[in-house]
């Protein structure tokens, strides 16, 4: 351990130790180290277009809510499918959705995406048919794509209802970043600017 100003060595398993003002030390505490890449957007996409498991976020009056739904990535939209229920009378009255897909394959070798999008409902009438029967042919090359979205289930002692309908999300915005193993044993950051200063002590003093 010394005094690591005005450059420190840091990965994420390493432990900082903080005085004053400033990041005083750093010790070792692991032996493998991983950085956070930020993706393209052609990276992102390439992400979602293989992902089929998102997460979907609404949010009603302040208060959000979070599925994991099946959906396919085709031409800045995702398709999916969802009978009646929380989400899809959420986003009725506010469309505005996030939607998160990951990849991990472990704590240091990982992808994930985040999308900003607008749900779109595609009923079984014009204009909207087209696409309604666009997302069937994307969604049913999946084996078993119904599933678990369309099933029996008992909530509170009832079966809840049957109603299938398929929508899409309009892709507003897009980012991925990426975390990778370290192939340099000893990456450096400065820590010479007070801005990263009082991040590491904002992070590391809690
Ligand atoms: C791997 C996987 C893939 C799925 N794919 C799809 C899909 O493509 N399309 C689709 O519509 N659904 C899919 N589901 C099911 C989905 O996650 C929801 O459970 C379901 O759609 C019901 O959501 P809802 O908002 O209509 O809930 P409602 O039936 O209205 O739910 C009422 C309450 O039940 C609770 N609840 C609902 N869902 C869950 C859940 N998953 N876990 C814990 N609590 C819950 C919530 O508290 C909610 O307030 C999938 C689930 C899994 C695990």
């Amino acid at each position: 351990m010394g005094s690591l100003d005005p450059q420190i060595k840091i990965s994420c398993n390493r432990r900082i130790l903080l005085s004053g003002d400033g990041v005083s030390a750093v010790s070792e505490i692991a032996a493998t180290y991983m950085l956070i890449k930020e993706m393209t957007t052609e990276e992102s996409i390439d992400l979602l277009a293989r992902t089929r498991l998102c997460r979907l976020a609404c949010a009603l009056e302040g208060q959000p809510y979070i599925t994991p739904i099946h959906c396919v990535y085709d031409h800045n939209y995702l398709y999916g499918f969802s009978t009646l229920g929380q989400k899809i009378t959420w986003m009725r009255k506010n469309p505005l959705v996030c939607v998160l897909a990951e990849e991990l394959i472990s704590a240091q070798d990982w992808a994930s995406v985040i999308v900003s999008g607008k749900y779109e409902e595609l009923p079984d009438i014009e204009p909207h048919a087209t696409h309604r029967q666009h997302a069937y042919n994307l969604l049913q090359k999946r084996a078993m794509w119904w599933e678990p979205g369309y099933v029996e289930t008992v909530l509170h002692g009832k079966a809840r209802p049957m109603q299938f309908l398929y929508f899409r999300i309009h892709i507003q915005q897009i980012s991925g970043h990426r975390g990778v193993p370290d192939s340099d044993p000893e990456p450096t950051l400065s820590v010479a600017q007070p801005r990263v200063a009082r991040w590491f002590r904002k992070v590391f003093s809690r």
